[in-house]
């Protein structure tokens, strides 16, 4: 039984600005089940607001309460516990952050943060994080794809943060799984009846599982020949794309209901 879905953004419905084939029409159809869906990304490169502005300019129609973002689980998870961070982040994300900004430091917030990635940053960070402050990741990804090809993505840098200091990262984004069940408890449907689908092994679907959930491997955006073979838990299906996975799950309610 499916009552809710989660999907990733990018590399399953669209890669760097231009939406894969056929993926606008299948989320109008998915939509037409009835069944609630939120979207859930790592993305650490843009705010939940451009996000959105995105996804309609593509032509998919999203709604701000159905997006969680890892950089707002970020937020909240610095809010409650009084951290005021240094922001290893991309300069685009920034505005998410103002209102923690205040020095001194007393924790890292580490994303995607492509040219800031200087050895004088990473070494401010790393001071910090020698002293005791505790680490938090938007995500540890190892690539994503952009419309030029892969691209390295934030797990490589936490690694080496945590690597020098010994500290652990505590992770927000997928695959934590309190960060699926914000967005499954928004949907009020239990976790063994959500369903994921995301194009990252890790993160997305093993993430998925772990916490309880179903999953669905698409074979785009950064899909690797051979993924599914790393996939740890054997229920995960593998699937070509967004579209046939649509097709999957509207075929799977029609024989539920039979
Ligand atoms: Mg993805």
């Amino acid at each position: 039984m499916i009552s809710g879905i989660l999907l990733d953004l990018s590399g399953v419905l669209y890669v760097g600005d231009q939406p894969l084939e056929g993926t606008i029409d299948s989320l109008i159809r998915l939509k037409k089940t009835g069944i609630p869906i939120r979207y859930v990304t790592n993305t650490t490169r843009k705010p939940a607001a451009a996000i959105i502005r995105q996804l309609v300019n593509m032509g998919f129609s999203v709604n701000q309460e159905e997006l969680f973002t890892a950089p707002m689980a970020a937020h909240s998870y610095l809010q409650s516990h009084r951290l005021s961070p240094y922001m290893l982040i991309h300069k685009n994300l920034r505005e998410e952050f103002t209102d923690l900004a205040c020095k001194p430091h007393n924790a890292v917030l580490i994303g995607d943060a492509e040219d800031d990635f200087t050895y004088r940053n990473m070494n401010s960070a790393f001071r910090l994080l020698i002293d005791g402050a505790p680490l938090i990741a938007m995500g540890k990804n190892r690539y994503f794809r952009e419309s030029d090809g892969l691209s390295i993505d934030a797990g490589a840098f936490v690694e080496a943060l945590e690597y020098s200091t010994g500290a652990k990262a505590i992770i927000t984004g997928k695959p934590d799984q309190e960060f699926f069940m914000a967005a499954v408890d928004s949907m009020k449907t239990r976790p063994e009846e959500t369903l994921m689908i995301g194009d990252d092994v890790d993160a997305d679907v093993d993430g998925a599982l772990n916490a309880g959930l179903q999953g669905i491997l698409v074979q785009t955006g950064k899909y690797q020949q051979g993924d599914e073979e790393r996939l740890i838990n054997d229920t995960a299906i593998t699937l070509t794309d967004f579209n046939t996975a649509t097709e999957w799950i509207i075929s799977h309610i029609a024989d539920s209901n039979r």
